[in-house]
């Protein structure tokens, strides 16, 4: 059992003495909080966070990071508070603590492999400090060396998640022996069998193969002298778990793994060139086999290691691997990204040490851009600190990953269409949140759903995914088709019905088949949304259809309508949603632009666009309403009655309508009323172009000696569009 005063000794050696005071205040703190609770192995709890300490500093690690395994469990498993942390550590070690507490709530459990990923990338998002996941593997280094104690299903449990999620963040991180050891602990209980049986077999042949290695060494030892090269030689069994892999993946038995044993040249020098020095001088001793040299000093491996890798014919013709690195690149192969992680002595505040550390992690970049194919390596670090993506959890416990900046809409469209299309609603961490709230690493979401709900345009506004832009735009789509063939059915039918035609039956001719084609049209509903969306009139098709002496019958009838008619083009009109319906301005209130408008949707007249005051509009049912604005590209002429109310006199009319055609008013109805009381009544339809210059002429009226009141009178045909609403509409 490790003591305070060992972590305390090992921490002398490379920290102040004030660090290791702190770590004393954090061992002292930490037993104080632990007080009474006990491991399964019956140990003290307090046994835990000071063996984590001990890895840690045997990692070389900064006082923050010592100071933090030794409280990692604090805030999880006692009533220590984070402020308290941060009264008596500091920041530093607070933003440590709770990291680590929020890893801890990531529970990999009986997820399907291909979770795995996701849940990696997740701790490593998390990990926004490098040092929380190098204290997050320490302790699980610890768990897995005690792991005896728990029940035959906790081990499982425990050693799969080891094995998928934190021996292969040790390996990404570059800390060797973390991944070994993880993953051979991990081997023990989850193959037991082959364990076992591994492990006899690597036994037995040790002795013997003692003696060959030292035979090995001795003559690279040797022969690397006589070139003048100085350098340490090692020869390492093989981990376990790796002997196991290999068996398995390439299907031999254990006697035919020749490779039991690793060799390994560390040279003395920094230089890379000498490393290829090393690798000729161990070809010309043996002959290597052709196909097994790989060079990781040109082409480093994704997290970073370096070396040269050579399989060579040995003393007894049998198969010899050696790798050849120098000392920096072992210090790399053996302790990663922690070997880079060395932190400036003295105190700073918490934001300058925070920049200090992202610097480090900067320069860490930079050396590895010179290199040749560092891409997976840099994403792997920038995941961590300068995270561009967000992990969550689905209610059962999956984890999803998202663009920054992703909301609950997002998720529900990686859920299913349906889920999105129908979501009214979301739960972050089981709290009601607005649908436009960011996705936060960790966060675990509900999504509420209603049948017959449907998305709304805004939603664009919130969402980053593809997926969810596309789904949201496509049921946009969808729905005004669906809005622009109900339109056209009913224009089409009415025009057929002038000539007593019924639009079913019509579309069953040939004929009718043939107009489609000659339009390059595919399907009926083709046909119905072109009418609807106006870029086709039904006048159009009808033409076609009927044989000519009947049309043209119609058609004299239908310019006489047109010239008839001084309702100016429905151009200046945008609707929120919606292109090209038939658009048509109500008669009862004449909007002009400046007014605030609705659209009104009627069935098979498309809309009408009614002032949104008329009081019209209250008639209406709300969800017959619709979003629309003023879109002027062009001048137009728009209706507007007005009644100027004025003092008898004689040329009155023709000086009020003087004013008018002063102001480039047009006039298109005129009536004169003389009151008993000798008033007269100006009743006028005119055309203006906005309600600007309709305000401008009011004010010239108002000039004018003899006028008494101007206003502006809708409703005139009040009473008929009422009647048409119901009528119809019911
Ligand atoms: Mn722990």
């Amino acid at each position: 059992m490790i003591r305070i005063t060992d972590i305390l000794d090992k921490a002398g050696e490379y920290l102040s003495s004030e660090d290791v005071e702190m770590i004393e205040k954090a061992y002292i703190f930490s037993a104080a909080v632990h007080r009474g609770q006990v491991r399964l192995s019956g140990e003290p709890y307090l046994t835990h966070p000071m063996e984590v300490a001990g890895i840690l500093a045997d990692m070389n690690l900064d006082s923050a990071t010592i100071v933090t395994g030794l409280l990692h469990d604090t805030v999880e498993d006692t009533l220590t508070t984070l402020d308290q942390i941060e009264n008596a550590f500091g920041k530093d070690v607070s933003f440590l603590v709770d990291g680590l507490t929020k890893i801890s709530k990531i529970n990999f459990g009986d997820r399907e492999e291909e979770q795995a990923e996701n849940f990696r990338k997740m701790i490593l998002a998390m990990s926004s400090d490098i040092r929380i996941l190098l204290i997050k593997l320490a302790d699980r280094i610890h768990n897995m060396r005690t792991l005896e104690f728990q029940t035959p299903e906790k081990q499982q449990f425990i050693a799969r998640e080891t094995i998928e999620l934190y021996a292969p963040l040790a390996n990404r991180l570059g800390v060797n022996w973390m991944k070994m050891e993880l993953e051979d602990l991990s081997f023990k209980y989850l193959h037991p069998g082959e364990y076992h049986e591994l492990a006899g077999q690597v036994m037995e042949g040790r002795e013997r193969r003692g003696k060959y290695t030292d035979e090995v060494k001795n003559i690279i030892r040797k022969e690397m002298l006589n070139y003048g090269m100085r350098c340490k030689v090692e020869g390492r069994e093989k981990h376990f778990y790796g002997i196991f892999k290999k068996m398995e993946d390439q299907r031999i038995s254990f006697d035919e793994v020749y490779d039991l044993t690793a060799f390994r040249i560390i040279l003395t020098s920094n230089k890379e060139k000498k490393c290829y020095e090393a690798l000729s001088v161990v070809h010309s001793l043996w002959k290597p086999v052709p196909g097994r040299f790989k060079d990781y000093i040109g082409m480093p491996k994704a997290n970073g290691y370096q070396s040269l890798h050579t399989t060579v014919i040995g003393p007894h013709g049998e198969r010899v691997e050696i790798q050849i690195r120098t000392r920096a690149m072992h210090e790399w192969a053996e302790k990663g990204i922690a070997a880079h992680w060395k932190y400036k002595e003295e105190e700073g505040t918490s934001k300058e040490g925070e920049d200090e550390q992202i610097k480090r992690v900067r320069d860490l970049l930079e050396v590895q851009q010179e290199l040749k194919d560092p891409r997976e390596f840099m994403q792997n670090l920038k995941l961590a600190l300068f995270p561009d993506e967000v992990y969550v959890f689905t209610p059962q416990g999956d984890v999803k990953a998202f663009p920054k900046g992703a909301t609950p809409i997002d998720f529900a469209y990686s859920i299913h269409t349906d889920v999105g299309n129908q979501c009214t609603g979301a739960r972050v961490n089981r709290s009601i949140v607005p649908l436009r709230y960011k996705l936060k690493n960790g966060d675990t979401v509900e999504i509420m759903t209603q049948q017959g709900h449907h998305p709304s345009k805004d939603w664009l506004k919130y969402v980053v995914t593809s997926k969810a832009i596309s789904r949201i735009k496509h049921w946009i789509k969808t729905e005004e088709r669906k809005r622009s063939i109900s339109f056209g059915k009913e224009i089409l039918e009415k025009e057929f019905k002038k000539h007593s035609l019924k639009l079913n039956q019509v579309v069953k001719a040939d004929e009718f088949k043939k107009i489609c084609k000659e339009y390059t049209i595919n399907t009926i509903d083709d046909l119905m949304a072109i009418v609807g969306y106006g870029k086709l009139s039904a006048r159009q098709i009808v033409n076609r259809f009927l044989p000519g002496e009947k049309r043209k019958v119609v058609d004299v009838a239908l310019e006489k309508a047109k010239k008839k008619s001084t309702k100016p083009a429905t151009a200046g009109i945008s609707i929120t949603g919606i292109d090209d319906v038939m658009v048509r301005f109500a008669k009862c209130c004449d909007p002009l632009p400046g007014d605030s408008i609705v659209g009104y949707v009627s069935r098979g007249r498309g809309i009408t666009v009614h002032a949104a005051n008329c009081s019209m509009v209250q008639e209406i049912p709300p969800e017959r309403l619709t979003d629309v604005q003023w879109n002027i590209k062009e001048k137009h002429a728009y209706p507007v009655h007005i009644k100027v109310t004025c003092s008898d006199k004689k040329g009155l009319l023709a000086e009020v309508s003087s004013v008018i055609s002063t102001k480039d008013v047009n006039i298109s109805h005129a009536n004169v009323d003389i009151t008993p009381e000798k008033q007269a009544i100006l009743d006028f339809e005119i055309e203006v172009n906005d309600l600007k210059h309709f305000n401008e002429l009011v004010s010239e009226l108002k000039k004018l000696k003899s006028v008494l009141f101007v206003e502006r009178i809708r409703g005139l045909f009040l009473k008929q569009e009422k009647k048409r609403i119901h009528g119809k509409e019911g």
